[in-house]
């Protein structure tokens, strides 16, 4: 049966299917020792599939849980030299990558897996997952302030979805918020603090869906238990 190109490159566990249009149109993949640019390019078992001349196989699904630390970069690689989350999973032998992403300032829970249909599946928008964050932000945080965060605020001309909220401390300098977000947008909590005059100081995710971080120091990582994956899915 023949089947579009992004489509195997996804099954194969080697990047999600809108990584993989991005592989093939930046001319990283070959079908057959040809470079193919074309998306809509329909392949077969027999056709040899390389990714930066390395042959496609199809590996088992693997998934994992990591509790991200700080001055980590969320990627699989990177030009600076900087450790990626991938660094600290090293040991485990499958090409992973990360679902989302963290930024390299914000520690807390991160996915990474093989498996291109789930990360598809797990960030797009009408799937978003509701994920938890507590943030250190400036300043002392009112009922008002919550309350506009609750309702949305406008970041880059677009409102932000309904969210939750819960004051955890304040003293004169600081306070410890809990944010509950559906969305993903890129530096989001961030973004929405600092519309409403508060900039974060310190940021980590503590959930993602069911998952929370429970039993894992930063930088350690767990096997997502085969009930866990089927309820992601
Ligand atoms: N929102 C942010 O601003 N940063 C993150 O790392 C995650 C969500």
């Amino acid at each position: 049966m023949n089947e579009r190109l992004q489509k195997v490159i996804a099954h194969a566990g080697v990047a999600s299917r809108r990584k993989a249009e991005k592989l093939i149109t930046a001319g990283h993949v070959k079908v057959n020792d040809e470079v193919v640019k074309e998306l809509g390019t329909k392949v077969s078992a027999k056709d040899i599939v390389k990714v930066d001349e390395v042959p496609i196989s199809k590996e088992a699904p693997v998934y994992y849980l990591l509790y991200k630390p700080r001055g980590v970069i969320t990627a699989v690689s990177d030009d600076k030299h900087r450790k990626t989350v991938v660094d600290i999973l090293k040991e485990v032998p499958q090409r992973i990558y990360p679902v989302g992403r963290l930024d390299y300032d914000t520690s807390g829970l991160l996915l990474l897996t093989n498996d291109g249909d789930l990360d598809n599946r797990l960030t797009h928008p009408r799937y978003e997952v509701e994920k938890t964050y507590v943030a250190k932000v400036k300043g002392i945080v009112s009922n008002d302030d919550l309350k506009q965060l609750r309702t949305g605020v406008v970041i880059d001309h677009r409102k932000t979805a309904k969210a939750k909220t819960k004051l955890i401390r304040t003293n004169q300098e600081s306070s410890i918020v809990s944010l509950t977000i559906h969305e993903g947008r890129n530096h989001q909590v961030k973004n929405m603090f600092e519309k409403i005059g508060h900039p974060v100081e310190k940021l980590s995710r503590e959930t993602y869906g069911f998952l929370d971080l429970h039993g894992l120091q930063p930088g350690e990582y767990r096997k997502l238990r085969p009930h866990e994956v089927e309820e992601l899915k």
